[in-house]
């Protein structure tokens, strides 16, 4: 891969932080846009831009026209059977809520069994709460090990006959673990149980094919993958989109409304309400575009020789603690780690004296920090346009950050 040619497509990677060249290790946060899709924004809003699906007027066209050629897009890049399948949403956030409300609000049962990963993003935790806590079903938990791994024996011993719901990120978005979805999903369909794939961290990064995964739900959001903020995928198998009613209700997703009641629009507008983000889906669809042209194995393939190496460079530091699986198989460009005596605020905020960006808190997953035993960590995540010589750059900023605070002086 000709990662020095495809960093000049990112205008972004080469502004200076603090006279240092930036290192942007927060991909796992969002991702940079490529000049391809920053000019398709800019080209629907000079000449494509009005409201789809209303006006019989060229502007109408065009970007009713804009709005489904994304959704094809999509539709293809997961491997999904129908573009009606294709649910856009803002994010990642916003399609499990709608999930939840959606489905599990209306076929989950008193005692009925939700499970998760210990791991989850608070966005895959607290909509099923809120199931669990106005359905009184019970929300259980498939915990990792000391590798940051779920093994088989663990999600067998939670997903049982009672479970109605499994809902499981692909790759961790903390530990970096790609979790062997396929198999889970498999176990959960014997079970009788419905399964949720969280791809907000492996969309971006490999190849996902919701046909092959088999999974009913599959979500992910457009600003990890390059594309704006604002813009997210609910992928669902058509059987349960059609049983599930509207989350929302008003324009467009309806087919006749009378002054007491109301019939709904075909699939996928019935969950489309409102005017949606038309630019955004665009940009979703430049993203796919650019993604597709590098290819996503051989992204892949990259972000794991990048991850394996600075693995081996971090563990070299014997006062930083690596978090989740030590080798990068099966794991994802994510690195989270601590360094011994510093809070990860104060870590971030040195190495960001060197142009360093990385990101540090609870990561929105609060539960896997207890289940670890911090508060906190540091957090490194990788993309396809960071190189081997970045990784270089931000080790030798973390040798530095115990001495700026004066360990080691005396
Ligand atoms: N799930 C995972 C695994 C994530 O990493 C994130 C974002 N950090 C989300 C869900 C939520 O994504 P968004 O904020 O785009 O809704």
């Amino acid at each position: 891969m000709d990662v020095k040619r495809i960093r000049k497509d990112f205008p972004i990677l080469s502004i200076k932080v603090k006279g240092n060249d930036l290192v942007y290790f927060d991909n796992g946060a969002t991702t940079q846009k490529p000049l391809s899709v920053i000019k398709a924004v800019e080209h629907y809003n000079e000449n494509l831009n009005g409201n789809p699906h209303r006006g019989a007027h060229y502007l109408g066209v065009t970007s009713t026209e804009a709005y489904e050629g994304a959704r094809e897009k999509v539709r293809a890049f997961i491997g999904a059977e129908k573009s009606s399948e294709i649910i856009f949403t803002r994010n990642t956030t916003e399609s499990l809520n709608l999930i939840a409300y959606s489905y599990g609000l209306n076929f989950v049962n008193k005692g009925d069994e939700i499970v998760i990963a210990i791991s989850e993003h608070h966005s895959n935790i607290l909509p099923w709460q809120m199931v669990a806590r106005v359905k009184g079903a019970v929300l259980k938990y498939m915990y990792t090990n000391e590798e940051g791994r779920i093994t088989e024996e663990e999600y067998k011993s939670k997903i049982t006959d009672k479970t109605k719901i499994v809902s499981i990120a692909q790759v961790s978005n903390v530990l970096g673990t790609k979790y062997p979805v396929k198999d889970i999903v498999k176990y959960a369909h014997e079970k009788g149980a419905v399964a949720i794939v969280d791809g907000a961290q492996s969309t971006p990064h490999m190849k996902v094919d919701v046909s092959d995964l088999d999974t009913d739900f599959f979500v992910f959001s457009g600003h990890k993958m390059l594309a704006s903020m604002g813009i997210g995928v609910l992928y669902g198998k058509e059987k349960f989109l059609l049983e599930m009613p509207p989350f929302l209700g008003g324009g467009d997703m309806i087919e006749y409304v009378t002054e007491q009641d109301a019939t709904f629009a075909e699939l996928p507008f019935k969950f489309e309400a409102g005017t949606q983000n038309v630019e955004g889906a665009v940009s979703l669809g430049a993203a796919i575009d650019y993604l597709n042209s590098i290819g996503l194995d051989k992204i892949e393939a990259y972000e794991e020789e990048l991850t394996e190496y600075a693995l081996k460079k971090i563990s070299d530091i014997d006062y930083v603690t690596v978090y989740g699986p030590k080798s990068a198989k099966n794991k994802g460009g994510i690195i989270s780690f601590n360094v011994k005596d510093v809070h990860p605020h104060d870590v971030a905020t040195i190495l960001n004296n060197y142009g360093v960006a990385v990101r540090s808190g609870h990561h929105c997953a609060q539960p896997l920090m207890k289940h670890l035993g911090i508060q906190a960590s540091s957090r490194a995540s990788f993309y396809f346009y960071n190189t081997y010589e970045e990784i270089d750059k931000f080790i030798e900023a973390l040798k530095n950050v115990r001495k700026w605070l004066g360990y080691g002086r005396s």
